[in-house]
Order: structure tokens, then C-alpha cells, then sequence
């Protein structure tokens, strides 16, 4: 599995309209890469937070290998990770988004699973 290194501008576009439509409920979906630039959304039933060890199952699957880590939205205006964020973080691994309001290009902050900021490069 490539590292991931980038992240595609239409994903965060993709990512801000969803977030913009739950609100004023979080959004949460989990990412996955191709070739080490994250693309694509996998929406998934339920609640992460609800049920985090059916999640876990499938993050363990092969056919899953190439998830790269989560998405979330704030419906405030903070974009950093609460205490049970990084907590989520720290048991998944990979890549964590959270964009916040006004869910615009700006408004998004990658973290590493210790819940560190990641400089992530935007590609088309
Ligand atoms: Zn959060």
C-alpha cells in the first residue's frame, strides 16, 4: 500500500457539501487512496462512534486494504480535534479529516492518528 501523500480537491469539495447537508449533524465517512492520493468517500451505515468494533472488523479486511482513515465534520468553527476524536484517531491508524464551518476549501485540517497535523498536498 502507497503512502498516503495527497488528497484531491473534489473529495474536500465532495466532503463540505455533505458535511453543509447534516448539519447541524456531524458528517462521518470513511476515505479511501489510490495509489496514495485519497479520492473517494465510503459512506458507511450507522455511526462510527456507535458501533466502532463492527468498524474495526472491516478496516481489518483485505478487500478494504486501501482505506486510508476517516472524515468528520465539525458544525462549529474548530477544525481541531476534541479529546474523543483523537481517542477515535489513536485506535484507527491513518489519515484523519475534520472540516469545519464555512465548509469551504479552507476549512479542513488533516491529523495523523496521535491527532498531529498533517501537511497534505491538494492535487486534481
Ligand atoms: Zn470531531
Amino acid at each position: 500500500m502507497k503512502r498516503v501523500h495527497a488528497i484531491s480537491w473534489e473529495l474536500i469539495d465532495c466532503i463540505n457539501e455533505s458535511a453543509r447537508s447534516c448539519y447541524p449533524q456531524e458528517f462521518l465517512c470513511l476515505t479511501r487512496n489510490n495509489d496514495g492520493i485519497i479520492d473517494e468517500l465510503l459512506l458507511i451505515p450507522g455511526t462510527i462512534y456507535g458501533d466502532s468494533h463492527g468498524f474495526l472488523n472491516m478496516w481489518m479486511s483485505p478487500v478494504n486494504a486501501n482505506i486510508s482513515g476517516t472524515v468528520h465534520s465539525h458544525p462549529g468553527y474548530s477544525n481541531e480535534p476534541s479529546d474523543a476524536d483523537i481517542d477515535f484517531f489513536s485506535s484507527w491508524g491513518g489519515v484523519h479529516i475534520i472540516t469545519c464551518q464555512p465548509y469551504d476549501r479552507s476549512s479542513w485540517k488533516a491529523y495523523d492518528s496521535n491527532g498531529r497535523e498533517l501537511s497534505i498536498e491538494m492535487t486534481e
